[in-house]
């Protein structure tokens, strides 16, 4: 036909010569193919990718044979050297030699598919690995043109385009590896990687210590685990095979999987199903005679109420609190916003400025309090980690910066106006709505201090 690489018109020519290719095998090779339930799955076709399946390497061979005779007879030309077979499997499998036109056709472990990397064993650490190197990737190109661009450090912009560049490509496929987990502390493991990823971008933007805990980061930004995401997807499209009609194909794999994970114990999409909810309260119904639908919204609220608890880090006075946890329990008790709708981080001030005020919110600032924490292992005891301005021997931490510290007294003259019986302790000083002339009296004061 002669079309020009990506011409958007290949998938509907390619569609129509091989729309006879589901009759043409399911009558020359009627017994190939993968049984599910009372269908026979031969072919998976999608744009101009054809995937073969069998439960034999004879039946596969038969099913590569019979579509090389049904291109043959349309002029169509399969490309053996991008064509490769793999076994799925959990234990190691012998090579098995198959052939396609007479050329021998290569056997791979893994095998990339409509972008994502399955391989032989089922393990989704391979699916993974690959989105987090190519997340990388993108990331460093936005960074190069961003900053040949020349456009400052604002954080907000740096925040908007992680979410609308590279969120979507750490998302990519979740629908199949969001939940589902064949070996569970692997497949774990595989997920934490690509969040620390996302939480390393977040305190490269914001300039904070890699040791910030990434809860009161997300709390500050104003954001949700990645993991979220990813289970509302998968929830989402599980609940879209639920809800396709009886007797279509997506339903009948369905009513299989769920057969063979309830019935036969094994480890597919349901399982992983239902032990995630299990994990967050809720029960999936272990029936296999009709696909359940799953309370979407119940469960991601479940799960995101237990991705940000908090511990004990609420019930201590930060400036009482056990050295282990004091980061968080300072966060919690004096930072923390009540209202998720106000952030202190879209504030239209310079991204410089931003970041060290990010910093002083989230303990990664200069005050004695942290410099002396950080001091190395036989730290300064807290107690003699003294505000250098004033003289007056109490601890300089964020509350003898913002209420206590003489010699910043003349700016809070200045900034009367934050001053009053309704903010005097330091969340509600923080939750006031004058939010930039907070931000503009810290930053004075952290000045003041050359810090
Ligand atoms: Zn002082």
């Amino acid at each position: 036909m002669g079309l020009r690489q990506g011409c958007p018109l290949s998938a509907t020519l390619f569609g129509l010569f091989i729309d006879g290719l589901h009759h043409y095998l399911e009558t020359v090779v009627p017994g190939a193919g993968v049984q599910i339930q009372h269908l026979r799955l031969r072919e998976l076709v999608y744009a101009d990718d054809i995937c073969l399946m069998a439960s034999s390497p004879g039946q596969l061979q038969a099913l590569i044979d019979a579509l090389a005779s049904y291109c043959a007879t349309l002029h169509l030309e399969i490309s053996v050297p991008k064509t490769k077979v793999m076994i799925v499997a959990n234990v190691s499998t012998v090579l098995v030699a198959f052939t396609c036109n007479g050329n021998p056709v290569e056997q791979v472990t893994s095998f990339r598919y409509l972008g994502l990397h399955f391989h032989q064993s089922g393990a989704i650490s391979h699916v993974i690995q690959p989105i987090k190197a190519k997340a990388g990737g993108s990331w460093a190109t936005v960074q190069r043109r961003h900053s040949l661009l020349q456009c400052g450090k604002a954080i907000n912009l740096h925040l908007r385009l992680l979410h609308a560049i590279l969120v979507p490509v750490m998302q990519y496929g979740c629908e199949v590896w969001g939940m589902h987990s064949p070996r569970v502390a692997i497949a774990n493991g595989a997920r934490s990687g690509l969040q620390h990823l996302y939480d390393h971008y977040l305190r490269t933007i914001c300039d904070l210590r890699p040791s910030t805990p990434r809860k009161m980061m997300l709390a500050e930004l104003g954001l949700l685990p990645l993991q979220v995401f990813w289970w509302r997807q998968a929830l989402q499209f599980w609940n879209s095979l639920a809800a396709l009609l009886a007797g279509s194909f997506y339903h009948t794999v369905c009513l299989d999987n769920l057969t063979d994970a309830f019935q036969g114990g094994a480890c597919n999409m349901a399982s992983s199903l239902a032990s995630c909810l299990q994990s967050v309260g809720f029960d999936m119904p272990r029936v296999c005679d009709v696909v359940p639908l799953l309370d979407v919204d119940g469960v991601v609220e479940s799960l995101t109420v237990t991705l940000q608890a908090t511990g004990d880090s609420a019930s201590f006075c930060p400036r009482q609190a056990p050295t282990q946890g004091v980061v968080s329990c300072t966060y919690e008790q004096w930072f923390r916003p009540y209202s998720a709708r106000r952030r202190y981080c879209q504030l239209p001030v310079s991204g410089r400025r931003m970041q060290r005020f990010l910093q002083f919110r989230l303990g990664c600032h200069g005050l004695p309090v942290a410099t002396g924490r950080l001091a190395g292992p036989g730290h300064v005891d807290r107690a003699q980690r003294v505000c250098s301005c004033c003289h007056s021997g109490a601890v300089g931490d964020e509350r003898h910066l913002v209420f206590e510290c003489v010699a910043l007294a003349p700016l809070r003259v200045r900034y009367a106006s934050l001053f009053t019986n309704d903010t005097n302790t330091m969340r509600s000083f923080f939750a006031q709505r004058d939010h930039l002339g907070v931000f503009h009296y810290v930053m004075d004061c952290l000045d003041l201090m050359h810090i």
